[in-house]
């Protein structure tokens, strides 16, 4: 009985993996938003799903909120100490990432909206300028006083010479990751290019996101209200199922490449 339940899961990801297939052949203008689930495939935890790093640690949702960085040293102390331990940086793209980057090169990419912020869709070698990283990214560092950038190699040298809480080298201001954190604003022309993908492109799919991270989720309903077909590809449900054209319920690094190659 329990084999027949798999035999059938199979033969129905099969038949939505077609129907996919058959709504993808005949576009020729693809958007795709991506979340954290396309990289937990490249060994970085994603935040929601079962095992992540909200899931396991509430806690945690500390070092993503402006408010908290800004007030308390001790959250910045724990955010550039697990920052110079993260597995993100030696990171690699995976099948997932390089099923965008074919679909780039086939011509059909119209904008790849990605919550990520661990650099692996440019990577993978997915245009930069298709590319819209929404809630930045982790691989410069800036100051929140002059604005200042950098690259973050050069932040976390510092922090694994000693310095805790490194400070901003012009100003003397507190320095985070070139990332969105809760509490901050969007770049306005960000969120315009995200809005037209969904708007403009025949077909959004939608890999490895909760969906509920807004305004970013808002893709999808807007998409949805142009009576244009989303494909959502995710290892969990997402408040959108009900509504999409495919679902598919699978690792983003296998699903990605039937898909799309
Ligand atoms: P999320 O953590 O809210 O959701 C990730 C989703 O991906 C979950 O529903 C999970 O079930 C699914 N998932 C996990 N592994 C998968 C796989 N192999 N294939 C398919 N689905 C899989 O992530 P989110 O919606 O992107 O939002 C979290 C925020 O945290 C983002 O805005 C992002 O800025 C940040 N974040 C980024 C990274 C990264 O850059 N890699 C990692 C963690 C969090």
């Amino acid at each position: 009985m329990g084999e027949d339940r798999w035999m059938d899961l199979d033969k129905l990801h099969a038949e939505q993996l077609d129907i996919a297939k058959a709504i993808l052949a005949s576009a020729s203008s693809i958007a795709v938003l991506t979340g954290a689930g396309i990289s937990t495939d490249s060994g970085i935890p994603d935040f929601r799903g079962p095992s992540g790093v909200w899931t396991r640690n509430p806690e945690a949702e500390k070092r993503s909120t402006i408010q908290y960085y800004l007030s308390d040293p001790q959250v910045r102390r724990d955010a550039w100490r697990l920052r110079a331990a993260s597995e993100m940086f030696d990171a690699q793209p995976n099948a997932g990432h390089d099923a965008i980057t074919a679909l780039d090169r086939s011509g059909r990419l119209h904008t790849l909206v990605t919550q990520n912020i661990d650099g692996l869709h440019v990577l993978s070698g997915t245009s930069p300028d298709r590319v819209v990283e929404i809630h930045g990214t982790v691989h410069k560092w800036e100051c929140v006083e002059c604005g200042v950038r950098g690259p973050m190699e050069e932040a976390l040298e510092r922090v694994r010479a000693g310095e805790e809480d490194p400070s901003c080298p012009l100003c003397g201001g507190i320095v985070k990751s070139a990332t969105i954190l809760f509490g901050q604003s969007l770049v306005a022309a960000d969120l315009l290019r995200a809005e037209r993908a969904a708007l403009e492109a025949e077909v959004l799919v939608a890999v490895g996101t909760s969906l509920s991270v807004y305004p970013v989720a808002a893709m999808v309903p807007a998409a949805m209200e142009q009576g244009h077909p989303v494909i959502i590809v995710n290892a969990e449900s997402t408040p959108f199922d009900d509504q999409a054209a495919v679902i598919l319920r699978g690792s983003a690094s296998l699903v990605l490449p039937a898909m799309f190659i």
